[in-house]
C-alpha cells in the first residue's frame, strides 16, 4: 500500500506517516472534524528511490563538506534534481491518483460542497510530514514544504517536491552538523482536502507561556497560512476556562490569503477596508472552538497548539501539536533575594538611556545600604540584577585568564575578545561607556548584571575586594550583600518579571547584538528579532573588514557573516530576524588590526559609517550582501535586510541596486531602512515609494542628531532625551506617513524598552517594538495595557 487513509492511522504510525500524518490520523480516529485525506507513506518514498535505482547516487551526492557553501549548493541541486526528474512508476501513479479522486468524491465531506478544480477534482493541500529521526528539530531540517490548492495535474509533481525538500541546503547542512545519516531519514506526504476557509487561525488550549487554564485563539480572514506565517496581525481572544470570560483584542487585519479563482493558487490579497477592523469570530464561534479545544486536549492529555479553519461557521482542525513553550521559569515569581534598598524602584538611579546618571548625588547618598555596604563607586546601571563577588581588575587581555565563575570583571572598557570571560563572570563594571557601549549591550544580552561609565572603578576598587553590584541602580557597594548560591541565578529571576506572556496586536521583538545571546533572546517568546547588529561579529574578528579580506579572502569574510547570522536565524526560525548591514563608526574600527587605515575623523558619529561607507566601498559591501544571498539559498527565508543611516530615497535606491547586483531580488525579500536622521524622517514619503517593507526608528541616533547631543558625550548627557517633543513629532509623522503607504514601522533603539515611549508608539499605531532581552516581557505587558485602553476608548 503506497497510501494510508487518515482514518486508518494512529499516533503509533509515526515512522510510516511522519509527525503530521500521525497527528491527523489520531485526530480523525478520535472523531474530531479533520478534513478527509491520505498519506503517501515514508515507505513509498523509500521504494521510489530504491526501485528507480537513484538511492546510492542520491546519498553520495549529499555526502559533502557542509561548510563549503559551493559544494553544499551543488549537492542540494543534484539531489533535488534526481528526485524531481525521476518518473513515477505506473502502479504508484495510479494508486495515488485513485486515492486523490476518492478525496474529491465520497471522502469529500470537509464542506458541504467540496472545492473543485477545473477538472472537477478536489483542491487538496500537499504537505511534507517528517518522520521520527528528524522530529525534534523538524523546522531545522527543512521539511516544511506545503502546497495549497493543488489539483490532479500538479499532484504528483508536488509529492516529489515534498520528497525533494529532504535535500534543501539547509536540511543537508543541519543533518551534517547533527551527525544524522542522510540515508536513514525518510519523509511522508499528507494529501488532504482543502478547506476553503473564510476565517481561520490558531488556538492554544492552555496559556502557551504559563500553562494557565486560559484558551488563546488567534483569528484572521481567509486561509490560515496568513496567521501561521505572520503575514497578518490576527485578532486575539483570551478565554478563561474557569469562568468563561473573554478578553478580545481586534487587530487591523491588512491582508488575507485566499485561493485565486482563475489559477487556483494561494494569493495574498488586501482585506477590504470595511472588514479590516471587524471582529473575526463571534461569541458562538468562540464556544465551538473552546469545545473543540477541550476535546482535543482531553484526547491527548496535555495542552495543544491547534490550527483551525471555518467555512460557513463549521469548524475544522488542520493540525494539533503539544505546546512546547510553557516556561517553567515564568511560573516562579522571584527568588526570595531581598533587593537592596531602592532597587525595587526601576527608575532609581537609572540613566535615561544615553549617558549620565540621573541624580548622581542622591545615588551616592542613598546607595549606602544603611548598616551594610558603603557605596564605593557608581555609574550607569546597564544590565539589571544584584550580585556579589570578588572584583578582578582587567588591564590587559592576559588578565582575563584570572577570571573564574563568580568573579566581577572590573575594566576600563570591554572588548569583543572579552566575551568568553564576560560569560563566566558574575558581574561587570567599567570605567567608560554609555548605555549603548559594547559592555552595556553585551552584558545585557548575556544576562550578566553590569554597571558602565563609573569613570574610576579600576582605580578605586582593589583586586580581590568583595563587592556587591546593583545593575539596576548603578551602584557598587562594599562587601557581599547576596549569598553566593543566589548569585548565579539568572537575571530574569533576580528581577521578577510578570509571569504571563500576553498576546499583543503590536508585535514585540528583541534586539540581538551577539550570536551567543540568540538562545536567551529566543526564549523570551519575542515575535522575532527587530535588530540584529552585525558589528559585533566583525569586531570579534579583531580586524577591519578590509584587513580581514586582505588576509583571508572575500569568501572567508562572507562566511563569517553567514555563520553569525545563521546562528540567530536558526534559533528564531521561522520568526523573522531583521539583520542590519554594517554600521560601525571609524573610532570603533580604529582599535582593530588594520584600524590605522581608518580616516581620522573629527566627529565619527557624523562621519564615515552606515550606508555611507557601504555605498562608498561597494567592493566590500558586495561581500556582505553575498552573505544574505547565501542565507536565502540555504533556506533562511526569515532573514530580513535593514540599511542603517540612510538620509533619503537616493540612498535607498542605491542600496537596493547593490542588493539586486548581489543576486537578491528586492521584490521577493523583506527589506527596509532605519530612521535615524531627521532627514530620513522628513523624506520618508519618498522613501516609502522605493519598495521598502519597513522603516525602523534608531532612536539612539535619531535623538542625538535631532537634538545635536552626542550620545557618547557625558557633558551633555542630561540633554539626551528620546521623549523630547521634537523627536516624538518626527516619529509620529513617520508612523502616519508609513501607514498611508502600507510600510511597517518599528523601533529598535534603546527607547523601545521604556514604558513612556511604548505608550506613545502604540497610541501612534507602530507595527512592532523591539526591546532589550531583559525588557521584552515588561514591554509585552505595557503594549497589551495600552492596546486594551485604546480598545476601550474606541467603544466608549
Ligand atoms: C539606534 O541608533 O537607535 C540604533 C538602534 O543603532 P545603534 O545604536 O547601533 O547606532
Ligand atoms: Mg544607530
Amino acid at each position: 500500500m503506497a497510501v494510508l487513509w487518515l482514518d486508518e492511522i494512529s499516533a503509533g504510525d509515526l515512522e510510516t506517516v511522519g509527525g503530521k500524518g500521525a497527528s491527523l490520523g489520531e485526530l480523525t480516529g478520535a472523531g474530531l472534524p479533520v478534513p478527509p485525506g491520505f498519506v503517501v507513506t515514508a515507505g513509498t518514498y523509500r521504494s521510489f528511490i530504491e526501485e528507480a535505482g537513484i538511492d546510492d547516487e542520491l546519498f553520495d551526492a549529499v555526502d559533502v563538506d557542509a561548510d563549503d557553501s559551493a559544494s553544499l549548493a551543488e549537492a542540494a541541486d543534484r539531489a533535488q534534481e534526481l528526485i524531481t526528474e525521476t518518473p513515477f512508476p505506473d502502479d504508484l501513479r495510479e494508486e495515488i491518483l485513485a486515492a486523490y479522486h476518492e478525496v474529491g468524491s465520497d471522502g469529500a465531506d470537509a464542506a458541504e460542497e467540496p472545492a473543485d478544480g477545473d477538472d472537477g477534482g478536489a483542491f487538496v493541500a500537499v504537505r511534507s510530514s517528517a518522520t521520527a529521526e528528524d522530529l525534534p528539530d523538524a523546522s531545522f531540517a527543512g521539511q516544511q514544504e506545503t502546497f495549497l490548492n493543488v489539483t490532479e495535474d500538479r499532484l504528483l509533481e508536488r509529492v516529489r517536491e515534498c520528497w525533494a525538500s529532504l535535500f534543501t541546503q539547509r536540511a543537508i547542512y543541519y543533518r551534517e552538523e547533527q551527525g544524522f545519516d542522510h540515508s536513514t531519514v525518510n519523509i511522508a506526504v499528507v494529501v488532504q482536502q482543502m478547506v476553503d476557509a473564510d476565517k481561520s487561525g490558531v488556538m492554544f488550549t492552555s496559556h502557551p507561556s504559563t500553562g494557565e487554564p486560559t484558551m488563546i485563539i488567534e483569528a484572521a480572514w481567509g486561509l490560515g497560512e496568513a496567521v501561521v506565517s505572520g503575514a497578518v496581525s490576527p485578532d486575539n481572544y483570551v478565554v478563561s476556562r474557569e469562568d468563561g470570560s473573554t478578553d478580545v483584542t481586534v487587530a487591523e487585519k491588512k491582508v488575507m490569503h485566499v485561493k485565486d479563482e482563475s489559477t487556483g493558487e494561494t494569493v495574498e490579497r488586501e482585506v477590504p477596508s470595511e472588514r479590516r477592523d471587524e471582529r473575526v469570530i463571534s461569541e458562538g464561534e468562540i464556544e465551538s472552538l473552546v469545545e473543540l479545544g477541550e476535546r482535543v486536549e482531553t484526547h491527548y492529555g496535555e495542552p495543544q497548539d491547534v490550527e483551525w479553519a471555518m467555512v460557513d461557521g463549521e469548524v475544522f482542525m488542520l493540525q494539533s501539536r503539544p505546546i512546547t513553550t510553557i516556561d517553567e521559569t515564568d511560573r516562579s515569581e522571584g527568588t526570595g533575594i531581598d533587593p537592596i534598598d531602592g532597587a525595587g524602584d526601576p527608575t532609581a538611579g537609572v540613566t535615561d538611556g544615553s549617558g549620565a546618571l540621573k541624580g548622581d548625588a542622591e545615588t551616592g547618598a542613598s546607595g549606602s545600604n544603611g548598616d551594610s555596604g558603603t557605596t564605593l563607586v557608581d555609574g550607569l546601571g546597564s544590565s539589571p540584577g544584584i550580585v556579589s563577588g570578588p572584583a578582578k581588575i582587567v588591564r590587559k587581555l592576559d588578565d582575563l585568564a584570572k577570571i573564574s565563575e563568580g568573579d566581577v570583571i572590573v575594566t576600563e572598557m570591554t572588548m569583543p575578545d572579552m566575551v568568553p570571560a564576560m560569560k563566566r563572570a558574575t558581574g561587570i563594571i567599567t570605567d567608560e561607556g554609555g548605555m549603548t557601549s559594547h559592555a552595556a549591550i553585551v552584558s545585557r544580552e548575556l544576562g550578566v548584571p553590569a554597571i558602565v561609565g563609573t569613570t574610576n572603578a579600576t582605580s578605586v576598587l582593589e583586586d580581590g575586594q568583595v563587592v556587591t553590584l546593583d545593575g539596576e541602580r548603578g551602584a557598587v557597594l562594599e562587601g557581599a550583600e547576596v549569598e553566593p548560591e543566589e548569585e548565579t541565578e539568572p537575571v530574569e529571576e533576580v528581577r521578577p518579571q510578570s509571569p504571563v506572556k500576553p498576546m499583543t496586536a503590536t508585535e514585540v521583538k528583541v534586539n540581538v547584538s551577539i550570536p551567543e545571546a540568540a538562545e536567551r533572546a529566543a526564549a523570551t517568546g519575542a515575535d522575532g528579532v527587530g535588530l540584529l547588529r552585525t558589528e559585533h561579529m566583525i569586531l570579534s574578528l579583531n580586524q577591519t573588514p578590509e584587513k580581514f579580506i586582505e588576509e583571508n579572502g572575500t569568501d572567508a569574510y562572507t562566511n563569517e557573516l553567514v555563520e553569525g547570522i545563521r546562528s540567530v536565524a536558526d534559533e528564531f526560525y521561522p520568526r523573522p530576524v531583521r539583520v542590519r548591514t554594517l554600521d560601525a563608526p571609524t573610532d570603533e574600527f580604529r582599535q582593530l588590526e588594520g584600524g590605522e587605515n581608518e580616516p581620522n575623523e573629527h566627529n565619527p558619529m557624523l562621519g564615515y559609517r552606515g550606508i555611507r561607507r557601504s555605498l562608498d566601498r561597494t567592493d566590500v559591501f558586495a561581500h556582505e550582501l553575498e552573505a544574505f544571498r547565501r542565507l536565502y539559498d540555504l533556506g533562511y527565508d526569515n532573514v530580513e535586510i535593514m540599511f542603517p543611516l540612510v538620509n533619503d530615497a537616493e540612498d535607498v535606491y542605491q542600496a537596493k541596486r547593490q542588493m539586486s547586483e548581489a543576486g537578491i531580488d528586492p521584490a521577493k525579500r523583506k527589506w527596509g531602512v532605519m530612521i535615524e536622521t531627521p532627514a530620513s524622517a522628513l523624506c520618508v514619503e519618498e522613501m516609502a515609494t522605493t519598495g521598502i517593507d519597513f522603516a525602523s526608528f534608531g532612536t539612539n541616533d535619531l535623538t542625538q542628531y535631532t537634538l545635536a547631543v552626542d550620545r557618547n558625550n557625558e557633558n551633555v548627557a542630561d540633554r539626551f532625551d528620546e521623549l523630547h517633543p521634537g523627536v516624538l513629532r518626527l516619529i509620529g509623522d513617520v508612523i502616519e506617513t508609513c501607514r498611508e503607504h502600507d510600510v511597517d514601522t518599528s523601533i529598535c533603539g534603546q527607547a523601545g524598552s521604556k514604558p513612556d515611549m511604548v505608550q506613545f508608539l502604540v497610541n501612534e499605531g507602530i507595527s512592532s517594538i523591539s526591546a532589550n532581552i531583559d525588557a521584552v516581557r515588561d514591554v509585552q505587558h505595557e503594549v497589551k495595557r495600552v492596546e486594551q485602553k485604546l480598545l476601550l476608548e474606541s467603544v466608549r
